[in-house]
């Protein structure tokens, strides 16, 4: 049995919270291989060492060192090393960072610092090895993961080690520099390793016990997901639920390896098991929905034309339209006549939104188009719903008592999501109204 675990910024923060990561590990020789953040904050206006170094990347650039900034860093790595009581050399390890961060001039590699350091602390004092993810983790020329490169590496390169750590978040690029994933990639890096070794479960170990159904911000009572399939879990990051970066399922689903999340400050929780659909075992409790994410302001372009549908490349036209000005589309759910394209607002700053508007008028033709603002989409997942019958009239009667205008309906083909747009003003009391109706 092989146990990949990964443990999040606040497992990594003090010598306390590193303390119980010993703990669990110990708790478990399955636990062979550990993926491990920088640390994050401590408590509510802490600065997280990640944020410092992309600091230190900016001194560097204005000032030619980032002495100001790494001092801080420096501080607060001393005081583990100290804490925990360990004979490690630190100092030397830091001196020699920050003369690299100096000299290379490159954020990524500033910014993958706090991993590497965070991981060479954890495997002294969990008395591991510490492998280097810059030996195993390649990147292609164009920025995405060279993934049968990398497995090849983790594979060999670990099935030379009985226990170790291995920094998250980074890996070399294909001119042999250090390149990062994107913010809170370490999750990853674990889900990569948990491939690379065959692991049976990939642990991952955060700060909360689990996925929840919905934001407890919105919804202060929302429970915790016991069990949930890949395929959900991506809809759900996608949307904006944060718990596990987006791009972690993809590398362990190609072997069929269940996540667990883990809460590190309370062990003894369940968490949430995120499996493949084959692994998943229903139970009478089951509510029809597995969760609700959303994301506040979209922009939906509302294009009609009559006999859209006989116009042969009508489509094609508006989106190379809108290719040209290399937005992103989210959503294009079309009638017989009409077509709505759903863009993130952001996209559409500094005069953007107008001139392809424009373009579009010129290119189509259409009878018109509607812009509309200020647009929250709602995500409501579930691989239950396709069995159940009523499950649309339910979410919508609940949005109709509540006086909740939808402007945008989309139900994926899979149907595993009814995704639905409205005004930004009632994104918060739309969700509870959701929650209210599916969670018993
Ligand atoms: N330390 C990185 C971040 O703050 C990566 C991670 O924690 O996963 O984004």
């Amino acid at each position: 049995m092989i146990k990949v675990c990964k443990f999040g910024g606040t497992s990594m923060a003090d010598a306390n919270a590193i303390r119980q990561v010993k703990k669990i590990i110990d708790a478990d020789t399955a636990r062979r291989y550990v993926i491990v953040s920088a640390p994050g904050k401590r408590f509510k206006d802490d600065i997280k060492i990640t944020d410092m170094l992309y600091r230190c990347y900016n001194e560097v650039v204005e000032f030619g060192t980032c002495k100001k900034s790494f001092d801080i860093i420096r501080e607060r790595f001393i005081q583990i090393v100290k804490d925990l009581n360990l004979s490690l050399d630190i100092n030397s390890v830091l001196d020699k960072t920050e003369k690299e961060i100096n000299e290379s001039k490159c954020p990524d590699f500033a910014a993958s610092r706090g991993e590497y350091l965070s991981a060479i602390i954890a495997a002294d004092f969990l008395g591991f090895e510490f492998v280097d993810a810059a030996e195993m983790v390649r990147f292609d020329s164009h920025g995405k993961l060279n993934d049968d490169y990398t497995d090849d590496k983790v594979s060999n390169r670990l099935s030379k080690v009985e226990k170790a750590v291995i920094p998250g978040f980074y890996g070399k690029n294909f001119q042999g520099n250090i390149k990062t994933f994107s913010r809170g990639g370490s999750d990853i890096t674990g889900s990569i390793v948990a491939r690379g070794v065959k692991a049976d479960l990939y642990e991952n170990w955060t700060d909360v016990s689990g996925f929840l159904v919905c934001d407890p911000r919105i919804v202060p009572e929302a429970k915790v997901i016991n069990q949930i399939t890949y395929k959900e879990v991506r809809e759900l990051s996608y949307m904006g639920a944060s718990v596990l970066h987006a791009e972690a399922i993809a590398p362990v689903m190609k072997r069929r390896i269940p996540i667990n999340i883990k809460n590190t400050f309370k062990p003894e929780d369940k968490g949430t098991m995120i499996v493949p659909n084959e692994q998943y075992q229903s139970d009478s409790n089951d509510s029809v929905i597995t969760g609700i994410a959303g994301k506040k302001n979209f922009t939906v372009l509302l294009i009609e034309k009559s006999m859209m549908n006989a116009e042969v490349g009508f489509i094609r036209r508006v989106l190379s339209v809108v290719e040209h000005y290399n937005v992103c589309v989210e959503h294009l759910p079309s009638g017989i006549d009409t077509l709505s394209v759903i863009i993130e607002s952001d996209q559409l700053k500094d005069g953007v939104l107008s001139d392809m508007v424009g373009e579009i008028r010129e290119n189509v033709n259409p009878d018109y188009i509607h812009v509309i603002e200020n647009i929250s989409l709602i995500a409501t997942v579930g691989h239950g719903m396709a069995r159940r019958l009523g499950t649309a009239a339910t979410l919508f009667t609940a949005l109709a008592n509540e006086n909740i205008n939808i402007r945008m309906i989309d139900q994926g083909s899979s149907e595993l999501n009814i995704i639905i747009g409205v005004a930004n003003t009632d994104y918060e009391k739309c969700i509870r109204a959701i929650y209210k109706a599916f969670v018993p």
